[in-house]
């Protein structure tokens, strides 16, 4: 079934659908919606790829978050088993996030590339996609800066075999047109409905540079702000990246579709 809608990144094991995630699932089927579950570390990927299996329209990502649990450490003869598994779509979500360190925080940046570092190589080998997760101090963008300098000396190492896209892109003009020169994508949340600060760069994006996610249970479009967000909300974050970008609606779902598949689906066609 060729969905209406894709949303390329979402937690629907996580314990926020414990109550109602039958509903969630009949909800998504009615609207065609399909979506990649992501992993935040070891044990929610394992979560997202047993769930991909049992479940149709869902996919999965392996990977350790920046900073969501600093116990562990990428384990790459753990996650190489996973590497294969035919719903394994991306590398993930894995990056560095600077929005909360405090000073220079040297020993911690040090800490966060090298776990992103060891996740590039392993999306290299497995010739799979990165799901980055990349978030700047307030007010700047150091940290997609670097991630730019750091994914453009590897492109020109290993060309297209890196690749992937910037999740919940909130950065400017300058440094998405460095990631789109590099083949990077990048996605958009339900924010994009009510904060005006992303339409320069979503007017800038060529139309098949974007995607969209819910990052659900987290960053609910309107009308929902607040509430427990779903994948079925997807529709909100599309209809307002087709009226900033001035485009038809369903040019945009069958473009957003699209670039869904190239990415993450290459290896089903
Ligand atoms: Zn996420």
């Amino acid at each position: 079934m060729t969905p209406q809608y894709f949303d390329i990144h979402s937690h629907v094991t996580f314990k926020e659908y414990d109550q109602d995630l039958e509903e969630v699932l009949v909800r998504m089927q009615e609207e065609r919606v399909h979506t990649i579950t992501v992993g935040v570390d070891y044990a929610t990927s394992k979560e997202a790829v047993e769930f991909a299996e049992t479940h149709e329209g869902f996919y999965a990502t392996i990977g350790l978050h920046p900073t969501d649990t600093v116990t562990e450490t990428f384990s790459v003869s753990e996650y190489a088993k996973f590497a294969k598994h035919p719903k394994v779509v991306g590398v993930g979500e894995c990056g560095v996030d600077y929005f909360r360190l405090e000073g220079d925080a040297v020993e911690e940046k040090k800490r966060q590339w090298n776990e992103f570092e060891k996740q590039m190589y392993f999306a290299i080998e497995h010739d799979l996609p990165l799901m980055i997760h990349c978030r700047p101090k307030k007010g700047t963008v150091d940290a997609y800066e670097e991630m730019a300098t750091r994914l453009e000396s590897e492109f020109k190492q290993v060309g297209e075999k890196l690749r992937g896209n910037m999740h919940f892109f909130v950065g400017n003009v300058d440094v998405a047109r460095r990631f789109y020169d590099i083949g990077f994508t990048t996605s958009f949340t339900g924010v994009v409905t009510f904060a005006r600060e992303y339409d320069e760069v979503i007017q800038f994006a060529p139309i098949n540079m974007l995607m969209t996610e819910t990052d659900a249970p987290y960053a609910s479009p309107v009308p929902f702000r607040g509430k427990r967000n779903q994948p079925p909300y997807i529709k909100y974050v599309v209809d307002a990246l087709a009226r900033i970008k001035g485009s038809d609606v369903g040019i945009m779902e069958k473009a957003l579709v699209a670039n869904a598949e190239r990415v993450f689906l290459s290896r089903f066609s």
